[in-house]
Parts: structure tokens; C-alpha cells; sequence
């Protein structure tokens, strides 16, 4: 069955209070003729007292029976729930007030007597003559003749009567009000509580259907919840209700970075497969020709099949080792190995491996590089790699009898490292693209490349804490730029 939590916790509460009554209710009706009783003694206290100090009960171990009589008439007159009795010192009964054959001891305990007499807290409850194995409050004193004890009077405070009267109680109208009393106590603590069930588990109820309503949008549309739920500091129904909201934002934008990747590692796939398979097929090509023709084939032919095939695995070696280091650089935590260098002299070292392919192309490869050492810090290796790459694609996209510079600008702590060019440029609108993995200008489709470096070289440069910048006008050239923080 499926109750709702407000419903349960009302029931819960009903039956607890439904419980406390009832526990109240014995024990009051319990502990009310008790309480009767201890008033009853109380009050009576003195009661047996005065009696012998008012008559002589007994006189040389004689009951005076004449004082008896008229103590017996006066007490029933004033009050006929009380029933008189004398004993000797052993407890043994002389006389009593009440008719004769209802009295069935002979004798009483004197033990509650003596604690009567002791001051013990009251109720203390003796024997009933009238009906043995019952117990009774009473009032008691000594009798003495001169300095002699001679015997006790014993006085039951709720004799048959007083029993009657109880049991009238019990039913009485009082009683009944009572009870009515405690019902609409009851009834109206439940009515309350329910009430304010229902208010404490509204934002429960509500935080449950946000729940399902997120579950039901296949969890793409976060939690939207009422105010209270994000005013913190707030109890701990608005704390789970905030983190719940929270929770959910992340998993939305995860499983959008989950479709995004998986998005790109489709297209990543499809990219790499198309560009490995181009140069594979053609390394084929031309090696099938070789094998299959290879008579007919003058040498000068086997020697331009053999170059191009050449060619091709070259490529194909190049885009591997290139997918594989990017594979690496985009690794969530890969590791760079920071040391101090001398950025000027890297920038040296660069030019000078490119001065070959520069004049082979009949291109000017040119330095500006600061006096002063500056140092950074950073991974060489890395940042080696990301010169070779810009200069590469500078010589690459730079027509003959263009000019390429390579500038270090030292100023506040910073290292501006440029290289520019005065090749074909790259339109605006391809601009935002060449980042990427794979994208190669429109115009450039034709030339060798892998769609690679510029992507290699952004993640080495995001990986140092920085950010590669380009500028570019086509027909004029390009100039890459990154900064890096120097120390002296
Ligand atoms: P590629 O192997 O094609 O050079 P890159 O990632 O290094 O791959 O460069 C991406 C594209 O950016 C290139 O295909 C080219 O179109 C363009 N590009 C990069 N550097 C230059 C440059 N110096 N001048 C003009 N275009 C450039």
C-alpha cells in the first residue's frame, strides 16, 4: 500500500497519543482511590487520638462499655463509613461498632498499627475484620490506664460503605467528563498534528515530484525547485532539496559532455580513418604496380613508385605519431617535466634546425631575440615542439621569396614569443577553425599536412597555463604569438 509519508506519520502520532491516554488514563484511575486513601488517613489522623484522650475505654482491662456505646452512636451519627474496634495488647478484639455476625476476625495485625504509630508515610493499610485478607486505612491510638498500656483503638476510615462509595465513583459524572475531556484533547492534538504533518512533508512531496519529473525527462532537464529550497542556511528538507537541484544541474551538464564526446570521438574516428586510409591505399597503389609490373617497369619508373610509396608511409608515420602525442597531451593529467631554460637560446637552436628548409624554399628565416637571458620555466621538450610546428607550417603556407621572423619580447615578467609570416594568410572565417583536430584552411587541402600541429601545439600552451593567440590577413601572412612567465 503506498501511504503517503504526512498519513503515516499522523497515524504514528494518533497512536501514540491514543497510547499516552490510555497509560494516563489506568494509571490516574489507578492512583486516584490510593490518593482517596492517603487523604482519607490524613485527615483522620488524630482521629483514634483524641477518642482515648476524650474517654476511658478501658479501665483495669475492663471495657467501659457505656463510654463505648455513646463513642460508637456519635461516630455512626457523623459518619457511617467509618467502623470502630477495641483491642487488647496482643490485637485481639474486644469490641467494634459494627452489628454482630458481620465481623470474621477475631484478632488484627498490629504491624500496621505500630508503623501508624512510628509516623511511616501514610497510606498504610491494616487489617479489615470484616473481611479477611482485605486492607483498609485507619486511624489508631494506644489506650493506657495511668502509665499501663491496656490495649489500642483501631478505627477503619473506609469501612463497607466507604467501598460503595468508590465504586460509585468510578461510574460517576466526573468520571464521564473526564474521559470526554481526554477524547477531545485527543482529537484536537490529532486534528493539529496532521496539520502540521502535512506542512512539514510538503516540501518533501514536492521535492518527490521534481524527482519524477526529472527521471521522466530521461534527466536532460534539471530541477527547478520554489525559493526556500535554495535559501540557505535553511533546515535539512531545503539542504537536500539545493543539493538535489545542484546534483542534478551536474548531471545534465555531464551527459551533455558525455554526447559532446562521444559526438567528437565519432567524428575523430571518422576523420582519422579517412585520413589513414587515403595514404595507405595509395602507398598500396603504387607497391601492387611495382610488384605486379615490375618487368615492364623502366627503372627510372620503379625508382619514382618506390619515392612516392616512401612518401606516403612517411605521412602515414607522421599522422600516427601525431594522433598519438595529442592522445597523450589530452590525457586528463599528463606529464610535463618543468625545468628552467633559456627561452633565447631554444628560439636559436629552432631557427637554426630551419635554416635548411627555409633557403631550400627560397625563404628568409629571421630572429629578434632580446640581449638579456630570460629564463622560464617550462617543459622544453614541449615547448620545443610547439616553435618546430608554428615555424613548419610557416614555411609550408610562406610562397618562395617570402620572409619569416621569429621575435622574443621580454616585458613585465613575460616572454611574448612570435612567429610571423608573409605567406597566403588564412581567411577570417576559417580562423576560429584551425585549432581544431583536423581542420586544414580550404585553400591549403592540397599541400601534405595532418590537421594536427596547430592542435598540438594550443594543448602544449593551454597545458603551461596560457593561450595561443594568431592574427591573419589573407595575401599578407600570419603571425602566432604565446606568452610565457619569465624569471631572470
Ligand atoms: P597542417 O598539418 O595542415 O599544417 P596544422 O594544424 O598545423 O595542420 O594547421 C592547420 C591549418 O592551419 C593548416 O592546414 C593551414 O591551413 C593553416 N595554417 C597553419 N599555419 C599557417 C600559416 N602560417 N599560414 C597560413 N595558414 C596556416
Amino acid at each position: 500500500m503506498n501511504t503517503h509519508l504526512s498519513t503515516r506519520l499522523s497515524l504514528v502520532l494518533f497512536a501514540l497519543l491514543f497510547l499516552m491516554s490510555i497509560s494516563f488514563a489506568l494509571f490516574a484511575i489507578n492512583s486516584a482511590p490510593l490518593f482517596l486513601q492517603e487523604l482519607n488517613q490524613q485527615v483522620n489522623r488524630e482521629l483514634a487520638n483524641n477518642i482515648v484522650k476524650e474517654k476511658k475505654l478501658i479501665n483495669n482491662r475492663e471495657v467501659n462499655q457505656e463510654a463505648l456505646s455513646s463513642i460508637f452512636m456519635g461516630l455512626m451519627l457523623v459518619n457511617p463509613l467509618i467502623e470502630v474496634y477495641l483491642t487488647d495488647m496482643d490485637g485481639k478484639l474486644l469490641a467494634y461498632s459494627a452489628p454482630e455476625g458481620v465481623v470474621k476476625l477475631d484478632r488484627i495485625q498490629l504491624n500496621p498499627i505500630r508503623q501508624y504509630l512510628d509516623g511511616k508515610a501514610f497510606p498504610i493499610r491494616g487489617s479489615d475484620p470484616r473481611n479477611p485478607g482485605q486492607q483498609k486505612v485507619f486511624s489508631a491510638a494506644p489506650i493506657y490506664h495511668g502509665q499501663q498500656q491496656e490495649g489500642f483503638l483501631y478505627i477503619i476510615l473506609g469501612g463497607q460503605a466507604y467501598d460503595s462509595v468508590m465504586e460509585m465513583l468510578q461510574s460517576s459524572y466526573v468520571m464521564r467528563v473526564w474521559f470526554a475531556a481526554i477524547a477531545a484533547s485527543l482529537l484536537v492534538t490529532l486534528i493539529t498534528g496532521v496539520i502540521i504533518m502535512r506542512h512539514v512533508t510538503r516540501r518533501l512531496v514536492i521535492l518527490h515530484g521534481s524527482m519524477a519529473q526529472f527521471k521522466k525527462s530521461n534527466f536532460t532537464k534539471p530541477v527547478q525547485l520554489p525559493k526556500r529550497f535554495d535559501g540557505r542556511p535553511g533546515d535539512e528538507i531545503d539542504q537536500l532539496g539545493a543539493n538535489f537541484r545542484e546534483m542534478s544541474e551536474r548531471i545534465d551538464q555531464q551527459l551533455k559532455l558525455l554526447q559532446h564526446a562521444d559526438a567528437s570521438r565519432r567524428e575523430l574516428i571518422a576523420n582519422v580513418s579517412h585520413d589513414l586510409r587515403t595514404p595507405l591505399a595509395s602507398m598500396q597503389g603504387y607497391l601492387e604496380t611495382l610488384t605486379l609490373k615490375t618487368d615492364s617497369l623502366s627503372e627510372t619508373e620503379k625508382q619514382q613508385y618506390l619515392n612516392i610509396a616512401y612518401q606516403h608511409s612517411k605521412q602515414l608515420g607522421k599522422l600516427i605519431a601525431e594522433l598519438f602525442e595529442l592522445a597523450t597531451l589530452e590525457n586528463h593529467d599528463p606529464q610535463l617535466h618543468f625545468e628552467a631554460f633559456s627561452m633565447a637560446e631554444l628560439a636559436q637552436d629552432v631557427c637554426q634546425k630551419f635554416q635548411l628548409d627555409a633557403r631550400n624554399k627560397d625563404l628568409v628565416l629571421k630572429n629578434q631575440i632580446p640581449p638579456q637571458a630570460a629564463f622560464v620555466s617550462a617543459d622544453i621538450s614541449l615547448i620545443q615542439r610547439v616553435l618546430e610546428n608554428l615555424i613548419e607550417n610557416a614555411i609550408k603556407y610562406t610562397q618562395p621569396g617570402g620572409e619569416i621572423n621569429l621575435n622574443l619580447d621580454v616585458s613585465d615578467n613575460v616572454i611574448r614569443t612570435s612567429i610571423e609570416d608573409s605567406g597566403s594568410g588564412i581567411p577570417s572565417e576559417e580562423l576560429p577553425h584551425i585549432f581544431n583536430r583536423f581542420y586544414r584552411v580550404e585553400k591549403h587541402r592540397n599541400t601534405e599536412g595532418t590537421g594536427l600541429g596547430l592542435a598540438i601545439a594550443k594543448r602544449i600552451i593551454q597545458l603551461h597555463q596560457s593561450a595561443i593567440q594568431v592574427q591573419s590577413q589573407p595575401g599578407q601572412g600570419t603571425r602566432f604569438s604565446f606568452d610565457l612567465p619569465a624569471f631572470s
